[in-house]
């Protein structure tokens, strides 16, 4: 019994809603995108990105997303999220920074990819030049021009976590959040690996996860980085780092995208609303149900929906 909370992209608290549709209810609290009562708990997500676990399987609930185990602070929407700004170092924007962050957690088609990428302080001034900025700025247009561009000009490393592998690790009972904690662990480390014996003065990862969870997460890991590590959410914000990975992803992400697409023989489409189950629905009849966990995150609700469309078509 006990209250929890993680902290989520807009696209997963999204995911969620879409996750938990059958248990929303009509009431939900100021600054808040959904509530939701399951059987397990009581789920309310708030646009600052905090998600609220109430209830007696809370834990288990949230572990589903995040996999956090914190007790959370007395249940009001001005709860703290754990990494609040103020515990940043001063003036990190203008350190050297290696920042990290990931894409298409909360797609139903394609992989997870996590960039870490460094940013000498001498390099904010170029990077701001060429660009990087938020990325939720920008378009795919401009993320594949700019991506181009600064892949060549800060070291940075990519790891993608393609469907196939992605679902087996979550049927093996792996939540999302643990998934994430280890590609991030993995791709800072080969960063830190080769801008050796350099050594940043500051690791930023975009927060999506209590920093205690964060590092439970990584516990089993061969090494880990842990050294002037902070999270914050919107991180990309704070330091160029954090753009430049999220802008890298994004580029990984839709090129990966782009690779469906042709396997597929029509366009993907992105996120989780009811244009992918459309989308996959259409994948099934072309090709079978047996392509699919090598196109999408087969947990996801719109697998069921999918099928329902198949089966109506049939
Ligand atoms: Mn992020």
């Amino acid at each position: 019994m006990g209250n929890v909370v993680i902290i989520a992209g807009m696209k997963e608290i999204l995911e969620m809603k879409n996750h938990y549709g059958n248990f929303l209810v009509d009431k939900t609290p100021p600054g808040s995108v959904f509530a939701a009562k399951t059987p397990a708990c009581m789920v309310t997500a708030y646009k600052s990105g905090k998600v609220m676990f109430q209830g007696k399987d809370s834990e288990k609930e949230a572990g589903r997303w995040g996999g956090t185990t914190a007790t959370a602070p007395p249940a009001t929407a001005k709860g703290k999220p754990s990494a609040a700004k103020g515990d940043l170092p001063a003036g990190i924007g203008g350190m050297s920074v290696i920042g990290s962050d990931e894409v298409g957690t909360g797609d139903f088609f394609g992989p997870i990819t996590v960039v870490a990428a460094y940013v000498k302080k001498e390099q904010i001034p170029l990077l701001k030049e060429l660009g990087v900025r938020d990325s939720k700025d920008l378009n795919d247009e401009k993320i594949v021009e700019i991506a181009k561009v600064i892949k060549d000009v800060v070291p940075f490393s990519l790891i993608t976590l393609k469907n196939e592998k992605y679902n087996q690790v979550q049927q093996s009972g792996m939540s999302q959040g643990k998934m994430k904690a280890i590609l991030h662990n993995q791709a800072i480390l080969n960063v830190l690996g080769k801008i050796a014996p350099s050594k940043p003065e500051a690791i930023l990862i975009d927060q999506f996860v209590q920093a205690s969870t964060y590092f439970q997460h990584v516990k089993g890991q061969k090494a880990i980085a842990k050294e002037n590590v902070y999270f914050s959410t919107k991180a990309e914000g704070i330091h160029l780092a954090v753009a430049a990975a999220s802008i890298l992803a994004r580029y990984a992400f839709i090129q990966y995208i782009d690779k469906l697409s042709e396997a597929a023989g029509f366009k993907i489409p992105k996120g989780a609303g009811a244009q992918v189950d459309v989308a996959a629905a259409k994948l099934i009849l072309n090709k079978g149900r047996e392509v699919l966990p090598s196109f999408v995150k087969l947990h996801f609700a719109n697998t069921d929906k999918a099928m329902a469309i198949v089966n109506k078509k049939r």
